[in-house]
């Protein structure tokens, strides 16, 4: 019997694991992988995104109240997933704005990649899943994610570095997850357009900018057939998800229809395999880099 392969997901906030690769974690996870989220922040400094739950007694323990939506959500999603204990950096109203003292964006490299260095050895994924170096959108946590995923991917499996915090392990491959991309929205708003939709893409994608890809879209994973459990797991963060809002504009037949997909960017591989892929795994055995006896 083979070991089961294991995926490693990264993420800022509770919430973003259900909007960025949620179908591609449903899929594996029934597939028989392993799946951990990693959680850096508590989401502590988020505001209430859905109104119908703008109510002070859930601002006042907003904290408690997204543990508990997130606890949901990976219990839909099937995944394991941990805390790493950082809070919230919050998303600045201007350039100028400080960040809170303390918060995650402001810790240094080293110590922002310390947990997950740990939760790496001791998880020990074959891939990890973040997001690209401008963190996806331009929240200083997002940012400060990718950073923490690279150093943890280039440093878990050195034994000279970050001593005490488990035994060398080294993930065999690290993806941007690309979910935002303008190829995928224009398909969409051509889509609910021709068919009488009313989309809301369109100022969107007037605004993005005619240029090629920073991160071209090497993997596209097909999971069109776990968007429901996707959405459900985004409906669990009711603070932050509001179910008349963004997320389920496009109706969800139309997008299994259209890019039934969840894309990513292949940044760093330690083994062949062969662009474009459809699977997170690809070149991967995991009987092979399984270590011979524990
Ligand atoms: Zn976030």
């Amino acid at each position: 019997m083979s070991a089961p392969l294991r995926l490693m997901a990264v993420h800022a906030h509770p919430d973003d694991e259900s909007s960025k690769g949620a179908a591609t974690m449903a899929r594996y996870v029934r597939e028989g992988a392993e799946v951990l989220v990693c959680t850096l922040t508590g989401g502590e400094r988020g505001s209430v995104l859905n109104p119908k739950m703008d109510r002070p007694e859930i601002v006042a323990n907003i904290g408690e109240v997204r543990r508990a939506e997130m606890a949901r959500a990976r219990e839909i999603l099937g995944v394991e997933q941990r805390f790493l204990g950082f809070v919230d950096s919050g998303l600045p109203e201007s350039e100028e704005e400080e960040l809170p003292e303390g918060c995650f964006a402001l810790h240094k490299l080293e110590d922002a990649a310390a947990p997950l260095v740990a939760a790496v050895r001791e998880f020990r994924p074959h891939v990890i899943i973040t997001y690209d170096d401008d963190g996806g959108y331009p929240h200083p946590d997002h940012i400060m994610t990718n950073k923490v995923s690279v150093e943890a991917f280039e440093a878990a499996g050195d034994p000279d570095r970050y001593p005490g915090a488990g035994d060398p392990w080294q993930p065999l491959k690290l993806y941007y997850q690309m979910g935002f991309t303008k190829e995928r929205f224009e398909a969409l708003h051509e889509a609910m357009t021709e068919r009488g939709l009313g989309s809301p893409y369109s100022d969107w994608i007037a605004r993005w900018e005619d240029r090629p890809a920073k991160w071209p879209v090497t993997t596209r994973v097909p999971c069109g057939d776990y968007f429901e459990i996707r959405d459900e797991a985004l409906l669990a963060h009711a603070t932050q998800v509001d179910p008349d809002g963004f997320w389920f504009v496009c109706p969800r037949e139309l997008q299994q229809e259209i890019w039934p997909t969840e894309d990513y960017h292949l940044a760093r591989s330690l083994v062949d395999t062969e662009l474009p892929e459809d699977d997170l795994f690809a070149g991967i055995h995991a009987d092979e880099v399984e270590p011979a006896c524990h």
